[in-house]
């Protein structure tokens, strides 16, 4: 491919700095004409009519009439759409598919609706990276970026939309296949090893790529800090194929799918001095540092190591030696929001600037308790009219606030609650830059999993029943995600009360296991089945007054005792070292609970 001219390169960055400059300087008016383009190209849907709207597009009016709303309110809306009313329901462009989120709703993914031109705002927020990146790292266009980027199974809802997440409607999309030569979105994976649907052959196809283009690479990544420690984990079980093929420039009968084949074999060459090197540097007892020695040319990790993510900040640290971990961007299925304008900072530090023509922002004041078991935030689940007033705009959010993100897009969500909170940490001119700061009522997630504590007490409630024939109950619960194991996995650490006689083989356990699995939702049981980034669930028997050890833990640390309660979840590190060093058994679940693509009602989703 020939090299884009510098000029024409430089160009194109000072025109997308200069499209944030202006956008960030002019938030409020842009905002008032986001909403004013979504209100007046949508006056007429059933919606907002049923909410007496009536065709005014002002904020004032907006604010006054439409309620702010969760996933539940519309989901009746959703469903119509979904078995196929192609009336326009809450948008009046065509729903283009459904993105599926990794947030759920009864079990099953959460069914965002889409529209074709929001693939050109998703491309627009892309195109912005790497221009503010260059302006910290220079010459980045000089070299590759090795990306482990993946698609997942898509559905199709009865009434015939396709329903998969928003990364693989944009992989698939001719914005991601087609785009013009750029050195910045110059890859070590060829297309077709992120196209393809087979996840080994996708993930050999795409390390055997970067490996054997390991002096070009320039930046590792992966969407979320999990998939990339997944891959390096990838490597360390494959290593010795992978270099066989580098050494006689083969690609190995594994990988059968031809348009990975033929794309790969454009690539590689028999290369034996990098095979030795690769299998020297991989054979080494320790792992330490092993992203700086295969890949020498590294400026930085470019993961998402905010919110959850940054319980794999120190491994991460531990492959890399040290890279600097950068987190570029902050989006949903529902919307994409902002950047970091500061990508080079800690990830503890990071903040993203939310982009003012994504779609209309508002915020929602939450107030979090703080405590040393949990991040409990109190925001209630549908708010009363006072609540409603209480939204602010995008402008008018204090420093140090924390709010709950609230969105009205383009594609027919109206004051919607996106269920993540953010706290205003700076200004870049008059937009806001956040910490993400969690997402609300999540307890539990190791890859995109979210786990909130009703689906975790439903799920304990539910595979204790396996306990009854010998007399015993679960006294008391807590949870823990391990990711020290890769894969990370659910531990569940159960204080028993036990009344029968007969001791309890571990097979009942290991059903226990198993319960639990079946009953969480079905990003969970995704992650388990098909994507494999989570582990086997983990039950760990703790002896009896353990969880007394624990209230007095907490107590000692300042808990109020009228106040303590069990934390269904533990991530502080004394406290989780308190409860291993009273383990008396484990088990695991002795295999994958079931799964299939598209939500459980769908009867065609095995396309
Ligand atoms: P999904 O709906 O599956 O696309 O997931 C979107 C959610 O992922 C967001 O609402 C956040 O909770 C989370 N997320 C996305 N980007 C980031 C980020 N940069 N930092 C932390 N969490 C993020």
């Amino acid at each position: 491919m020939p090299e884009a001219p510098k000029s024409s390169l430089k160009q194109k960055n000072e025109e997308a700095l200069k499209f944030i400059e202006s956008v960030t300087e002019n938030s409020d008016e842009v905002q008032k004409r986001v909403l004013g383009e979504i209100l007046a190209a949508n006056a007429h849907v059933e919606y907002l009519q049923r909410h007496g709207l009536n065709g005014h597009t002002d904020r004032e009016t907006f604010k006054k009439i439409m309620p702010v709303i969760t996933y539940d309110n519309i989901h009746p809306d959703i469903n119509r759409i979904a078995n196929g009313d192609t009336s326009q329901i809450l948008c009046s462009k065509p729903i283009s598919e459904f993105l599926t989120s990794s947030g759920t709703s009864g079990g099953e993914r959460k069914l965002m609706p889409t529209i074709e031109e929001e693939l050109e705002r998703r491309s627009l927020l892309y195109s912005l990276l790497m221009p503010v990146m260059s302006q910290y790292v220079p010459e980045l266009e000089k070299g590759k970026g090795m990306y482990f980027l993946f698609i997942k199974s898509e559905a199709k809802t009865p009434g015939g939309l396709v329903a998969r997440p928003v990364l693989t409607s944009y992989y698939k999309s001719s914005h991601f296949k087609q785009r013009p030569y750029d050195p910045y979105t110059n890859y070590t994976s060829p297309n077709e090893t992120i196209l393809c649907p087979d996840s080994y052959q996708s993930m050999y196809s795409q390390l055997l790529c970067g490996l054997c283009q390991n002096k070009e690479v320039l930046r590792v990544g992966a969407v979320f800090a999990s998939g990339f420690i997944r891959a390096i984990r990838f490597l360390e079980k494959h290593w010795p194929i992978l270099c066989k093929d580098i050494e006689f420039g083969t690609l190995n009968p594994q990988i059968t799918d031809p348009s990975v084949r033929e794309s790969v074999l454009k690539i590689l060459k028999p290369d034996p001095k990098l095979a030795c090197f690769i299998a020297t540097e991989c054979g080494k007892k320790s792992w330490q540092g092993i992203i700086t020695r295969l890949w020498p040319n590294t400026k930085y990790v470019d993961v998402i190591v905010t919110g959850t993510m940054s319980q794999y900040i120190p491994t991460l640290d531990y492959y890399s030696n040290g890279l600097p971990l950068v987190c570029t961007m902050y989006a949903s299925s529902e919307c994409y929001f902002g950047v970091n304008l500061n990508p080079m900072c800690k990830p503890s530090e990071v903040s993203y600037t939310l982009i003012p023509t994504m779609c209309y922002f508002e915020f929602l004041p939450v107030n979090r308790n703080n405590g040393v078991n949990s991040d409990s935030v109190s925001v209630p689940e549908s708010l009363n009219e006072k609540e409603q007033q209480q939204l602010v705009d995008l402008v008018d959010v204090k420093l140090g606030q924390e709010y709950e993100l609230v969105v009205t897009t383009y594609a027919g969500l109206y004051r919607y609650r996106v269920g993540d909170v953010l706290r205003v940490a700076g200004f870049k001119n008059k937009a806001p830059q956040f910490n993400f700061i969690c997402r609300k009522n999540v307890v539990l997630s190791i890859d995109s999993d979210k786990t909130d504590e009703v689906e975790l007490q439903n799920a304990v409630k539910y595979a204790v029943t396996h306990l009854v024939p010998f007399d015993a109950t679960v006294a008391e619960y807590t949870s823990y995600a391990d990711t020290l194991t890769v894969p990370g996995h659910y531990v569940l650490f159960w204080e028993l009360s036990l009344n029968g006689s007969t001791p309890i083989p571990p097979s009942v356990f290991e059903d226990c296991c198993l319960a639990i699995e079946e009953s969480l939702n079905s990003v969970y049981r995704q992650g388990r089945v098909s994507d494999k980034s989570i582990g086997p669930l983990e039950i760990k028997i703790v002896e009896a007054g353990t969880f007394d050890k624990l209230m007095d833990y907490a107590i000692s640390l300042g808990a109020s005792i009228n106040q303590y309660k069990t934390p269904r979840c533990v991530k502080f590190a004394p406290i989780v070292e308190l409860l291993n060093s009273r383990v008396v058994s484990n088990y695991f679940s002795p295999k994958c609970p079931k799964w299939a693509p598209g939500h459980k009602q769908w009867c065609n989703n095995h396309d």
